[in-house]
């Protein structure tokens, strides 16, 4: 049967955890290509985000530009009216903006602070001023008419860049130019707030921006998170502006992604395995119940019917007058009243059990003293053990404290465990009862020098038609409830079964119940504890 038990686990156990270590594999592979996936998918959707706040950028830039650089001939005559349109142009990052009138001797230059109030400038950007208007001027000189009036970007001195317009009369000759030097840093910040504006308007919120040239974009600069970047197209076509998550590159998303998966997936896995676990553990212990009720049925059958079959049999021959020593018909006798006792012990044992499985069993609590309750129940057994060879021997305290005790019960459960003595002890047949006071316990001790109990089996010994091992430990018969009863008899009192043995060597077994504990009628548990 046990063979049976384990064979059937281990095919259990193989039918669900072969197809789920498949599962589990399947869904790793599964895990790492959606990870790399979700790194391309992170990237592309990173890739067009940069795309679209490059446009926004550029649009505002050249939206600003042309609102700003867009003036006609007269208007160059007019300082004060230049001074307030360029105190209302909003070019991002403009320090100076300016005009030149071209004349027949001389150019007439114009510059204005941001703020519309008239600016001096420096050399270098007094330079960058006349590189920008001199192709300008070779127009005007040669009156050139311009079908169209475009921005164009000067940027020869990277640190004062210029965007400039020209500006024609009616017949589309060119008269002058407007423009406006940038201030890089400025430029920047101005291009940062609106990139800035570009992804909170699309609800982008975990996103850093960055803008600069491509030294801003190194590793180094980085700190080793890799921007996604695309070049800007206005004023600063040598810039980039890169965008990355606050937190992880692409890669990193992935890989987090990944870990969630997977740690989820191992704690189903876990929560399916422990389940599997459980259910094959039920179902070991429910057959191991099973098997342990059959063999109780044929053991407490055997228990019955042998003494049964001796009894008639002495019977039938006092019947029959065949014994006719006295000494044979007192020895038959004995063995009568011997063999009628375990059979009362026994079905006394059985109608307990049942009484304590449909919790039925009620204890009569009463002052009583243990003493007498062990000496009466000893002494029943004294003869018949004594003439069996066994040698027993009591020894109870004389100022045992009076306990609230169930009588009958506390002598069933020490005959249990004395037949158990008795049953177990093999060729050393001495048995020790003890019974004494310790602190505010009362301690009732049955040993003998036994087969013992292997530790292992300590605990199990005290369940429902639990018996150690086979006929490999013992091949005593017994129905395997004397124990449980017992176990429930001293809960119900409070107290607690100790044993202590030694395979070979012998067991003690110890009723432990305190004396000052008020017992009551109520059971703590009402059935026994299952196998
Ligand atoms: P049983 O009717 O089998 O004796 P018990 O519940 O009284 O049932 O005991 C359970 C098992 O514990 C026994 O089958 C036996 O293996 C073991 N056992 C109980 N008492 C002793 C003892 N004094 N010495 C050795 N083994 C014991």
């Amino acid at each position: 049967m046990r063979r049976f038990v384990r064979n059937s686990i281990v095919w259990v156990a193989a039918l669900t955890l072969v197809p789920l270590t498949v599962l589990l594999v399947m869904q790793y592979s599964f895990l790492r290509r959606l990870e790399e996936t979700t790194a391309q998918a992170e990237r592309n959707w990173l890739r067009n985000v940069v795309a679209d706040v490059v446009r926004d950028v550029d649009h505002d830039y050249r939206n600003a530009s042309e609102w700003a650089l867009d003036l006609t001939t007269d208007s160059l005559r007019d300082h004060d009216a230049l001074g307030t349109h360029f105190r209302d142009a909003h070019v991002p990052g403009a320090k100076i903006y300016f005009t030149v009138r071209f004349g027949e001797e001389m150019w007439d230059l114009s510059t204005y602070d941001p703020n519309g109030r008239a600016r001096t400038v420096s050399l270098a950007e007094g330079q960058a001023m006349k590189v920008a208007v001199a192709s300008w001027s070779v127009v005007h000189h040669f009156g050139t008419a311009l079908p169209v009036r475009g921005l164009s970007i000067d940027d020869a001195d990277r640190t004062n860049r210029i965007i400039v317009k020209p500006i024609t009369d009616g017949a589309l000759h060119v008269q002058g130019v407007t423009g406006v030097v940038l201030d890089n840093e400025r430029a920047r910040q101005a291009m940062a707030d609106i990139a800035l504006r570009s992804i909170r308007r699309r609800k982008h919120n975990d996103l850093v921006i960055r803008i600069g040239d491509p030294k801003l974009f190194a590793a180094r600069a980085t700190g080793r998170r890799e921007f996604i970047v695309e070049p800007l197209k206005f004023a600063y076509m040598d810039w980039f502006l890169g965008v990355r998550d606050v937190c992880a590159t692409p890669e990193e998303l992935a890989h987090l992604n990944f870990r969630f998966n997977a740690l989820w997936t191992a704690g189903v896995a876990i929560a399916l395995v422990a389940a599997i676990f459980l259910a094959i553990q039920a179902t070991a212990r429910q057959m191991r119940l099973s098997q342990m009720k059959s063999d109780f049925v044929s053991n407490v059958s055997h228990e019955l019917r042998t003494p049964l079959s001796s009894i008639r049999v002495f019977g039938e021959y006092m019947r029959l007058g065949r014994v006719e020593k006295p000494e044979k018909i007192r020895e038959y006798g004995e063995y009568i009243e011997a063999e009628s006792r375990r059979l009362t012990q026994l079905i006394n044992n059985i109608l307990d059990f049942s009484r304590i499985e449909s919790a039925e069993k009620k204890y009569r609590f009463a002052e009583c003293d243990p003493g007498a309750i062990i000496t009466d129940t000893v002494s029943a057994f004294e003869v018949p053990l004594r003439e069996r060879g066994f040698n027993i021997v009591v020894d109870v305290a004389p100022s045992l404290p009076p306990v609230r005790l169930d009588h009958d019960s506390i002598a069933q459960a020490l005959v249990n465990l004395i037949d158990n003595a008795v049953k177990y002890s093999g060729e050393r047949k001495e048995i020790g009862v003890r019974a004494f006071a310790a602190g505010d316990e009362l301690r009732i001790e049955v040993q003998d020098h036994g087969i013992g109990i292997a530790v292992c089996e300590q605990k199990k010994i005290f369940e429902k038609f639990y018996r150690v091992g086979s006929g490999l430990v013992h091949d005593v018969k017994g129905s395997g409830l004397g124990l449980a009863i017992v176990s429930h008899i001293v809960k119900a009192h409070h107290g607690r079964v100790e044993v202590a043995s030694t395979p070979g060597d012998g067991t003690t077994f110890t009723i432990v119940i305190p004396t000052a504990h008020p017992q009551t009628g109520s059971i703590p548990e009402a059935t026994l504890e299952n196998a």
